[in-house]
């Protein structure tokens, strides 16, 4: 039939970091649906495996086992499949995968092929992505989403010694392209603060196109984002997000901020007056993945008026999400395919996380590709959020500007 796979065929290619990550091409007889992998630095630890070839190749992380993996185990087994049948496409690979956390073939393996099977179906049905998903979803309401651009880099993004991972401006206007200038035009107000205020060797990038000045304090980059929105006058248009990513400065002494180690409930006190101080809508991972103590306290303080996201906490996994409903341990989703590897399981994470009335926040990778199957995703489950990093490097700027062409096509 028409929507018959012939033929699957992976290959090695290098991220936005320069690293390996996995490409992938299924085919039909006459069309070709191609998908690039991402890939995550401040990892949670429950995330499904990203297979590594270890060894001396590319430093150990050669994903060459994973192309081998698509090209003589996943690709057999799904020739002659129907693309359109996501479902049986990533139950297959569930099936011979056989593990909980995908590791005998990888999830890095797995996801390029059940993303790229998506693209071909879309394409063989002369659908929009963005459509062909949601319809996967079951949406019809196609929501652009606002984004989230992180443009000051700290934790495991950025060679600088600040702790939270990532400050981002909310700009709200009334359509995405407005939402998108007033977003880079504030980018590069605040690199004008930063290197008139620290230098211009402070104004080098990080892993997602933000700032990475060597601060070390959680209020200067806040105090910096404000000054650059205020002087734009677009103190009540753009609001602030911090991914604090806070396993990643947790350890048994506790949590390492402002060159002090704090308690639980002393660095929910910061989280306070920092909601308190800025204009602050929503906190990503303020605590440690497995400190739902610390989520439960502050989704009950703060989650009235401020949105609490889950990412290393969740990790994309619908047992987990469970949990967190259960415990009220957050009331946002970090949506991020790669953390779960197939389409399919991420679709049901996020209809999970609807149905208990929380938010969902489609999420690229610190690693990422000049793909933008996340634009569509975002516009397709209308879940009316993305992050993508910064409005800079193209890795980023490839779902924003897909976003753009979205716009317009529906004409908004
Ligand atoms: C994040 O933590 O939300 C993120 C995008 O970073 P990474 O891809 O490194 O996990
Ligand atoms: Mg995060």
């Amino acid at each position: 039939m028409y929507s018959k796979i012939t033929r699957i065929k992976a290959r090695e290619i290098l991220d936005s970091r320069g690293n390996p990550t996995v490409e992938v091409d299924v085919y039909s007889k006459s069309k070709r649906g191609r998908e690039e992998v991402p890939s995550g630095a401040s990892t949670g630890i429950h995330e499904a495996l990203e297979l590594r070839d270890k060894g001396k190749r590319y430093l150990g992380k050669g994903v060459l086992k994973a192309v081998n993996n698509v090209n003589k185990k996943i690709a057999p087994r799904l020739r002659n499949k129907n693309c359109a049948n996501q479902k049986l496409i990533d139950d297959l690979m569930l099936d011979l995968d056989g593990t909980a956390n995908k590791r005998k073939l990888g999830a890095n393996a797995i996801l390029g092929v059940s993303l790229a099977s998506c693209r071909l179906a879309s394409k063989i049905q002369r659908k929009p992505l963005y459509k062909y998903i949601g319809a996967l979803f079951n949406n019809k309401r196609f929501t652009l989403p606002t984004p989230y651009m992180n443009i000051i880099n700290g934790g495991k993004h950025a060679d600088n010694r600040l702790q939270f991972q990532e400050f981002m401006i909310v700009p709200k206007f009334k359509t995405f392209k407005e939402s998108l200038r007033a977003g880079s035009e504030t980018y590069h107000v605040l690199k004008k603060l930063i290197g008139k205020k620290y230098g211009k060797s402070s104004t080098n990038v990080g892993d997602e196109g933000g700032f990475a000045p060597n601060l070390n304090k959680v209020r200067e980059p806040l105090k910096l984002i404000t000054k650059a929105v205020n002087e734009l006058g677009y103190g009540r248009r753009i609001k602030i997000a911090i991914d604090a990513a806070a396993s990643e400065f947790y350890s048994r002494k506790g949590y390492l901020v402002d060159d002090k180690y704090l308690t639980q409930n002393k660095l929910l006190k910061v989280y306070e007056s920092l909601v308190d101080e800025f204009p602050i809508i929503s906190l990503e991972d303020p605590f440690s993945q497995d400190d739902s103590e610390g989520f439960v306290s502050i989704t009950e303080s703060l989650g009235r008026k401020v949105q609490i996201v889950g990412d290393d906490s969740l990790v994309t996994n619908v047992e987990r999400i469970k949990k967190a409903v259960e415990l009220k341990a957050c009331n946002a989703l970090l949506l991020k395919v790669n953390q779960i590897g197939t389409l399919s399981e991420a679709l049901d994470a996020a209809k999970l996380a609807m149905d208990n009335n929380w938010n969902v926040m489609v999420s690229h990778r610190s690693g990422e590709t000049s793909d933008s199957f996340i634009a569509d995703l975002a516009v397709g489950i209308g879940c009316g959020q993305i992050k993508s990093g910064a409005p800079c490097r193209s890795d980023r700027l490839a779902k924003y500007n897909q976003l753009l062409r979205i716009e317009e096509e529906l004409g908004r």
